[in-house]
């Protein structure tokens, strides 16, 4: 029984891989989108609020008020630029915490859902700036919607033939599973490709928000100097020298959307 289920899962994949791909407004780029916007966004939330929950109980979870302060000042001064992206993003339910933990990591989830973890602090002492261009990287993410990409691609393999018959089996098969997927996908490292999406779109927000984009290169190379190669979410990252030069070529780029937005007053987004 278990064994047609699976048959029948898989034949039903295929079918959804060949009509799955479709070219993101974002960034241009065909994606193979097997998960629909709305159902990336409903999981990536059931997934952060049961990670932020768990977090809690452990007391790992915005134990500083000073870098919640400020990580939440930032980020609300990102949010309404990233409405020039996509206009749904208005409607997303963004949050940011700061998890407690030495990693040297941040994300954004599909809808908005953001975390960096202490150890970002601590071991980067990052500016204002840089902490900037960190969140509008993962924010630019989002926009260009690489969650969902991930789970679509996650879907797409054996482990995705795994958790379709396992929830089809559960009496909430279709909950489990998006969960499942969402938690996955956190974990999972971007392609190049897309960091290259992200790097391109998250410093071009950061400077229309008034950030400087030299920023993102000051903060790479205190990443390089971190030592000890590249932390695992950095996997398939391009090598440091790779995209510091990449950086380098859009920063003039960007700098009159920056010395523009510098002396303006900015909109702030209130979570
Ligand atoms: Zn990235």
């Amino acid at each position: 029984m278990l064994k047609n289920v699976k048959l029948v899962l898989a034949a039903a994949l295929l079918l959804a891989i060949l009509a799955g791909c479709a070219t993101n407004p974002v960034t241009g780029r065909s994606q193979l989108m097997l998960v629909s916007g709305q159902e990336a966004v409903a999981s990536s939330y059931q997934a952060y609020s049961a990670m932020t929950a768990s977090l809690q109980q452990q007391s790992k979870i915005n134990r500083d008020a000073a870098k919640v302060a400020r990580i939440r000042a930032i980020t609300g001064r990102l949010i309404p630029h990233a409405l020039a992206w996509r206009s749904d993003a208005a409607g997303w339910k963004w949050e940011v915490n700061v998890i407690d933990g030495p990693e040297v990591n941040a994300f954004c989830m599909a809808g908005g859902k953001m975390a960096i973890y202490s150890g970002f602090f601590d071991q980067m002492s990052p500016s204002d700036d840089e902490l900037a261009q960190v969140m509008a990287h993962e924010i630019a993410h989002a926009l260009s919607d690489h969650t969902r990409e991930k789970m679509s691609m996650a879907m797409a393999s054996d482990l995705g033939v795994q958790l379709l018959a396992t929830g089809a089996q559960a009496s909430q098969g279709q909950t489990q599973m998006a969960h499942a997927l969402a938690l996955y996908v956190i974990q999972m490292p971007n392609s190049r490709t897309a960091e290259s999406e992200a790097d391109r779109i998250g410093i071009e927000l950061a400077a229309r928000a008034g950030y400087d984009p030299e920023a993102a290169i000051s903060l790479w190379k205190k990443m390089s100097r971190l030592g000890g190669g590249p932390p695992q979410w950095l996997s398939t990252h391009p090598s440091n020298e790779t995209r510091i030069a990449e950086l380098s070529r859009l920063v003039p780029r960007v700098e009159p959307l920056y010395r523009e937005a510098r002396g303006k007053r900015q909109p702030v987004y209130s979570f």
